[in-house]
């Protein structure tokens, strides 16, 4: 599996490009800002984007989501319940942290369970509200990339609008700590870990 990571913009969020070695068909999952750099990086190993995933509607996991639709002609996923603050820059806060604000639609809408396919890749979406209302985290066999939800040794912060600590410790232990333990966590920010890890040594989780 082709697991590209680039931490982009000012708040360091991780954008991952993820598809299949063999037709370098790829996901863009939090294309946050900085799309000349996905850009570089797509052209360089010839990766077909065929959407853009987003695992929940703030700035900075956003910002370079409209661009990168227009550029590449393809679809953007994100939870219903986070539409509204994509179509919002007051409530994306990208108004805030960038020059110009942005504000775009989603085309589709995904809900706990649904299944993606790329090309014979099969990843399967989990709703984790907590961090925002429309918080999700997207699985396949080996590996689950958490958003905001679960960072190495940190949980996503719970005092936005939105937010909510009972509900993200409810999501994190109920639908990832259940995850085989050898699954390997791609948060949005900072590095990766894994179930196990978690489980034994976040303190939030205890
Ligand atoms: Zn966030
Ligand atoms: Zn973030």
């Amino acid at each position: 599996m082709i697991i590209e990571t680039l931490r982009l913009g000012s708040y360091g969020a991780n954008c991952y490009i993820v598809g299949s070695e063999k037709s370098k068909d790829v996901m863009i999952i939090d294309p946050g800002a900085e799309s000349i750099r996905v850009k570089n990086l797509i052209s360089s190993k010839s990766y077909n984007p065929k959407f853009i995933l987003l695992t929940h509607g703030h700035g900075d996991h956003i910002g370079a989501a409209k661009d990168l639709k227009k550029e590449y002609n393809i679809p953007v996923y994100i939870h219903k319940k986070d539409s509204a603050m994509l179509k919002d820059e007051r409530l994306n806060f990208t108004n805030m942290m960038f020059k110009n604000g942005v504000s775009l639609n989603a085309d589709k809408f995904l809900e706990d369970g649904d299944k993606i396919t790329l090309d014979n890749m099969k990843f399967q979406v989990i709703h984790t509200p907590g961090h925002t209302p429309g918080g999700i985290c997207l699985k396949n066999k080996e590996v689950v990339f958490s958003g905001d939800t679960l960072f190495k040794g940190s949980i996503g912060r719970t005092d936005l609008p939105g937010g909510s600590y009972d509900e993200i410790i409810k999501s994190i232990k109920e639908k990832l700590l259940v995850l085989d333990e050898d699954t390997v966590v791609y948060p949005g920010h900072e590095g990766k870990t894994t179930i196990k890890y978690e489980k034994e040594n976040n303190q939030f989780l205890k």
